[in-house]
């Protein structure tokens, strides 16, 4: 099945939105390094998402969900299957749940965090202010449950819209929904497209002045301006941090790894949890450096570092 089957097949049913052939991931992903995915889609409503899934399931093609591609290392190679990209999915609504202590709010799994956390910041709402800096779209921060400074996520979900790979839409409450640290319960054939959340209303100068002190010291602490996927481990279990991949950073850091570098990876100086692209890395090399990183921790105090970031494809 080539790829212009595929844009037969949803041409003649149901599709709104981009179709894209050999498109890099290196243009789709923070790192800026990912060889072409054979087809990405961007479909513009649920209905188009759904007749992609079908057409998919029917010719037995992978399929895999990006979102900012801010948590992602994709494969020097070519990349088989269909990307999905619900980029076009970006609405933020009040919903129902709203009273005089609190607002819902509807959020689809498009819309950049950044988005949610301007909203918050004119209208005054306030619980995810230390989630400020934390690059994504809303649909990748739910499957991470992203955090920051303690806070996660999932502290204010209601509920997750998902989508199966039969096209049928599924609302999953948040007690049947189990969090941990950078992980979910969500099956990786579960496609969020959208979530309710809780927030407290408060003042828009109160709220304000919180994000600002979050983005201080994330500016701080983070090499922001770098093109990285954030932390690249997970903090060991037991190895408790206030910060966002601080454990596992301070590990590397005291193993000696800061400055590492293979081929043009490197591990960041000013926080060792981030690897950065310091040019024309290759995902061959990230990896290279992933073990070599883990290798050196293991030896130095025994314990064994985990990937927080997901990988695609093959180097
Ligand atoms: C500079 C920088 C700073 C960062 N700081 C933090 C931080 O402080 N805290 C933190 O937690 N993270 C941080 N990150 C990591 C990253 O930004 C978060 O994990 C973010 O939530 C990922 O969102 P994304 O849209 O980019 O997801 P992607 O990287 O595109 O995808 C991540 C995973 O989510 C899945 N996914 C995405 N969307 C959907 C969907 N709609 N349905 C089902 N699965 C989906 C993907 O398949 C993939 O497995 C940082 C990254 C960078 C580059």
């Amino acid at each position: 099945m080539s790829g212009k089957d595929v844009k037969e097949i949803l041409e003649k049913g149901l599709f709104r939105g981009e179709i894209k052939f050999d498109e890099p991931m290196a243009a789709h992903t923070s790192l800026k390094i990912g060889g072409p995915v054979e087809i990405m889609v961007f479909p513009e409503d649920p209905v188009s998402l759904k007749n992609v899934l079908l057409a998919a399931g029917k010719e037995k093609i992978p399929v895999f969900i990006i979102g900012a591609g801010t948590n992602l290392l994709a494969g020097d190679r070519k990349i088989k299957g269909i990307a999905i990209s619900l980029k076009a999915f970006g609405n933020i609504e009040l919903t129902r749940e709203t009273n005089d202590k609190n607002v819902g709010l509807f959020v689809e799994a498009g819309a950049p965090l950044g988005n949610l956390l301007n909203f918050a910041k004119k209208e005054g709402y306030s619980g995810i202010e230390a989630f400020a800096g934390i690059p994504g779209f809303f649909g990748g921060a739910v499957s991470m449950n992203a955090g920051s400074f303690g806070a996660e996520i999932k502290d204010v979900l209601v509920s997750v819209a998902v989508m199966n790979m039969d096209g049928e839409i599924i609302i999953l409450e948040r007690d049947k929904l189990r969090f941990s640290y950078r992980s979910s319960n969500l099956p990786d054939d579960l496609i969020i497209l959208s979530a309710n959340i809780v927030l407290r209303k408060d003042s828009p100068e109160d709220v304000t002045k919180r994000i600002k002190k979050f983005l201080r010291k994330k500016r701080l602490t983070q090499p922001l301006g770098e093109p990285s996927a954030g932390c690249v481990f997970k903090n060991p279990v037991g190895i408790d941090s206030y910060r966002e991949g601080d454990a596992a950073g301070r590990l590397i850091d005291a193993a000696g790894c800061k400055g590492m570098r293979v081929g043009d990876v490197e591990v960041s100086t000013v926080h060792a949890n981030y690897f950065i692209n310091k040019g024309r890395a290759a995902c061959k090399d990230f990896i290279r450096l992933m073990n070599a990183v883990k290798a050196k921790v293991k030896r130095y105090c025994g314990v064994t570092l985990e990937p927080e970031i997901r990988i695609i494809g093959k180097n």
